[in-house]
């Protein structure tokens, strides 16, 4: 039995670092720490991307775009989104819907949701009613509680619309 749906999944996590900007679902964060990682290391653009490369089997980012290439190195994910998006449109497919999980412990990522599911629905050309994140913090435990980390988690519905 073909299904028009697929669901796709997506993880990353980036070390934070002094000295970085922190660049969450395309938004410049204020922050004294930022991601460390070989392009911008926006982990919520980089999930977003691997869900949607998931759900069509397409393989990750990572084969998609190898951090051993010097012409990924400080790249936008913008890039990388964009690039996915496209290849799910040539399939016929569409996103139906997009949930993320940002955990960070500082700084409060709420004031800057509403810019980044704007700013995610208009690079996917889809409603921002469309694009839900969530952003939590891990109440001091791990990696992520202790300011070392920030880890991004999307799942997304895509619907075949041939
Ligand atoms: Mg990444």
């Amino acid at each position: 039995m073909d299904s028009n749906y697929r669901i796709g999944f997506g993880s990353d996590i980036h070390r934070l670092v002094e000295g970085r900007p922190l660049i969450i679902g395309g938004i410049r964060i204020p922050s004294d720490t930022g991601a460390e990682g070989h392009s911008d290391a926006d982990a919520l653009l980089h999930a977003i991307t691997d869900a949607i490369l998931g759900a069509l089997a397409l393989g990750d980012i990572g084969s998609h775009f190898p951090d051993s290439e010097a012409r990924w190195k400080d790249a936008d994910s913008r890039t990388f989104l964009t690039e996915a998006a496209n290849q799910m449109l040539k399939l016929g497919f569409r996103i139906a819907n997009l949930d993320s999980v940002v955990h960070l412990e500082t700084p409060k990522l709420r004031p800057h949701v509403e810019a980044m599911r704007k700013n995610i629905a208009m690079m996917l050309e889809i409603e921002s009613d469309l694009v839900s994140i969530k952003a939590k913090t891990s109440e001091g435990f791990g990696m992520v509680g202790k300011g070392l980390a920030i880890k991004a988690e999307v799942v997304i519905l895509v619907v075949n619309v041939r």
